[in-house]
């Protein structure tokens, strides 16, 4: 399957008004399932994982799974890693064969934040790599990292002045959103989207898409939101769908873990193939 530049995956779906699913994956189950649903949809994808799996498997072992299991598909697909703040493990992925890394300097005042980002877009150009940047910070706490105080917002301004100095490829901007599940329907600052596309022609990554309504993902993307981030439904699809099995199999006092592992494909799959096309990016590749 063709490993594609993240900006030119994300340049098309501007193009064609359509979202790429970005989504977390956690082990080699998911890999799976997801690349098949990519493969089902006919759609472009981003695999993302987080500094967590990374750590877990390693990063060369982990992109060697992803290319052995990639290579039995033909659609276009970005190998990413979602947000990080420590440039060792950006440089240990880039130098592994992530084609993305989120650098997640947020923490950092934000001329701190821009100075070590052009450092990590220069690393990244240098392994044919592209640069997700954030200056904001999204509530929630996603595999450990973050954090569930109000996230505070920059001025237009600076985000803008952000985008343009650090030559990052996508931005991901606060606008309201939230990693894991809201309590409440999210209130998202839209225009925010459309401010920062106008002004920097630069794709925006929205995070935490679980529990938006379909009219938001639609509306977010045609504003500009190129890539959309999808983490917390791919953990609760893989997990319930682990539980629904595993009562049966209790009752039924049969242990087969193959069993298991289908039932966990299919509900991944499914999620995975039902936000391509809501995002609309089904029959496009
Ligand atoms: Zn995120």
């Amino acid at each position: 399957m063709p490993v594609v530049p993240l900006h030119e995956l994300l340049a098309t779906a501007r193009t064609g008004g359509y979202g790429v699913a970005a989504i977390n994956v956690v082990n080699d189950l998911s890999i799976e399932a997801v690349l098949a649903a990519a493969a089902q949809e006919r759609a472009p994808v981003v695999l993302q994982t987080s500094v967590k799996t990374v750590k877990q498997y390693g990063a060369a072992p982990l992109h060697a799974i992803v290319s052995a299991i990639a290579d039995a598909i033909d659609v276009p697909y970005v190998l990413h890693l979602d947000h990080c703040p420590d440039r060792a493990v950006i440089t240990d992925c880039l130098a592994n064969g992530w084609g993305s890394v989120l650098f997640d300097a947020h923490d950092l005042d934000v001329a701190e934040n821009l100075r070590q980002t052009i450092e990590v877009v220069a690393e990244a150009r240098a392994a044919g790599a592209d640069v997700e940047g954030e200056i904001e910070g999204i509530q929630g706490v996603e595999d450990g990292i973050g954090s569930d105080a109000r996230t505070k917002q920059q001025t237009l301004e600076i985000a803008i002045d952000f985008i343009r100095r650090s030559g990052v490829d996508v931005f991901a901007p606060s606008i309201g959103n939230a990693h894991g599940r809201y309590t409440q329907a999210p209130v998202l600052d839209a225009e925010r989207i459309t401010a920062l596309v106008a002004a920097t022609g630069v794709p925006q990554a929205l995070h935490g898409g679980t529990g938006m309504t379909d009219d938001q993902f639609r509306d977010l993307i045609a504003r500009g939101c190129a890539k959309v981030n999808i983490s917390t439904a791919l953990k609760e699809a893989y997990m319930k769908s682990g539980w629904e099995f595993l009562r049966g199999a209790a009752e039924r006092d049969v242990w087969d873990p193959p069993s298991l592992f289908r039932a966990q494909r299919q509900a991944v799959l499914d999620m995975a193939a039902g936000h391509m096309r809501l995002f609309g990016s089904a029959g496009r590749a």
